[in-house]
């Protein structure tokens, strides 16, 4: 079975992975009290590590039957599992992510597309319903990776804010305000040259007018390719350009869209590529142009939002202290997200939805899943209450965390005794969770044992005269018989 297979292949990646971090054990190179700027201490990121071992030791798989011509087919396939839900170090759940993202964002990208080729007339101009791009935006490479991070998050931030609708309900002039909804991946990477940490977000977004990319003014710029070809001297650029804006000490011709990421970046880059999707790229040569010209135009929008519906990178491509540092600098940090008509967009990010299939459960041998049963690895509906009151639990002690965090943090560094607090704190959430289940299992037992009393109730001789009734005691069906 391919998928399993596949599965199998990224669990031996995931487990060379853990047997690296046990090897180089990059975690004695910290103090004991040390702190990322996450907030998470020494144990916590042990623990992270610790949990990537435990993930899809028990996989659930659904046994469908699909059409394939005049028969039907038996295709087993991995519906759910204990996943460790830490994408950024282990290959497992980054590839699971990717494949829920896809499940979930197919439907709702393809009906944007679907406008892209609707049209429209307002005062004798033509406009389309939706335009596509590709956005990239990128900041300076910096060797925090957390710091680079939560630029890039103010940045775009900063960015989206210039096209908010004003109160009285008119645009401002911003580029994002012709926005209509994106789907958007952080990507980490080492730059190529700088070596430091590379870090930038490709967004696939959908606008109600085109947007402004324009550098130089558009038939000047036509008349100085014809002269030219590709190499027009700066000079004459410079004459065309349509706003000039200084960065790094330096005038630079700009579009309205890398003029408005400069102002968001707080100076620090004009770096944002604009790509409108076209049915056809222009980089599709041979095989590849004729896949585009037999695919509708919606499909091969699809297609093309790859770059957005990947997870940001594969956790094999970083040495063992990159990894370490990515875990622990993206803790709590998005790294995916949807916006405007993409927001809200239901269903879980590792499995999928329950259907009245048939599922089995595999255990992880070592090797591969083995012994096969009947059953789910999700939690049963009756579970629900106990795990609202572990969400509430949840928020409170984060909550407790980032206060903490802030109050021993100062700008000289973190305190020694921050880690303590922190462990300490941790201890209490898992001690309040722990109370939460064991409540949780004394009702269940309690319920059950009201069941079996139920049928003790049960006489053989009241039944015979109609006098059972389910779930009474014995003195009342005496009194219900005798009334
Ligand atoms: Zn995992």
């Amino acid at each position: 079975m391919v998928e399993l297979r596949k599965l199998r292949n990224l669990k031996r990646q995931q487990m060379r992975i853990v047997s690296q971090f046990e090897t180089n054990n990059p975690l004695s190179l910290l103090n004991p009290d040390y702190v990322s700027s996450t907030g998470l201490t020494v144990e916590d990121i042990a623990e992270k590590i610790d949990k990537i071992k435990d993930c899809a030791t028990l996989i659930e798989l659904t046994d469908n039957f699909v059409q394939v011509g005049d028969t039907w087919e038996q295709v087993l396939s991995v519906s759910a599992a204990n996943y460790c839900k830490q994408p950024v170090i282990c290959p497992v759940c980054a590839s699971r992510m990717q494949a829920r993202r896809k499940a979930k964002l197919s439907d709702p990208i393809k009906e944007q597309a679907q406008l892209c080729a609707e049209s429209f007339t307002v005062d004798g101009e033509e406009k389309k319903r939706r335009y596509a791009y590709m956005i990239t935006y990128t900041i300076t490479d910096g060797d925090s990776l957390s710091e680079r991070m939560e630029t890039l998050k103010e940045s775009k931030k900063n960015f989206r804010k210039m096209g908010q609708r004003r109160k009285n309900g008119k645009r401002s002039g911003g580029e994002t305000s012709k926005i209509v909804g994106g789907v958007s991946t952080v990507e980490i990477k080492r730059g190529k040259y700088s070596g430091q940490w590379h870090v930038h977000q490709h967004d696939l977004v959908f606008t109600d007018e085109p947007l402004n990319y324009r550098v130089y003014q558009e038939t000047a710029k036509r008349k100085l390719d014809q002269k030219y070809g590709r190499n027009i001297p700066r000079e004459e650029l410079n004459k065309i350009a349509l706003i000039k804006a200084k960065f790094r000490d330096k005038l630079v011709a700009v579009s309205k869209m890398s003029f408005e990421w400069l102002r968001a970046t707080g100076g620090d880059s004009i770096d944002i590529r604009v790509d409108p999707i076209k049915h056809i790229p222009k980089s599709a040569k041979g095989k590849k142009k004729r896949m585009f010209e037999k695919m509708t135009f919606p499909e091969s929008v699809l297609y093309q939002a790859k770059e957005v519906m990947k997870y940001p990178f594969k956790p094999n491509d970083f040495s063992t202290a990159d990894s370490l540092e990515i875990l622990s600098d993206t803790f709590n940090k998005r790294m995916v997200a949807t916006y405007g008509v993409f927001y809200g967009i239901p269903g879980d990010d590792y499995n999928d939805e329950l259907d009245n299939s048939e599922h089995f459960i595999m255990k992880w041998n070592g090797k591969t899943w083995i012994d096969p049963k009947p059953g789910t690895v999700r939690e049963n509906e009756d579970t629900q209450e106990a795990r609202k009151k572990v969400g509430i639990e949840l928020g409170e002690y984060r909550r407790k965390r980032r206060l903490m965090v802030d109050r021993y943090t100062t700008p000289w560094g973190v305190s020694s005794v921050l880690y303590l607090r922190l462990n300490e704190l941790k201890k209490c959430f898992r001690a309040k969770c722990a109370a939460v289940w064991q409540r949780y299992r004394e009702k269940k037992k309690r319920s059950e044992l009201q069941e079996k009393a139920k049928c003790d109730t049960y006489s053989v001789v009241l039944a015979l005269d109609g006098y059972y009734l389910p779930g009474a005691t014995s003195r009342e069906i005496m009194l219900e018989g005798w009334q």
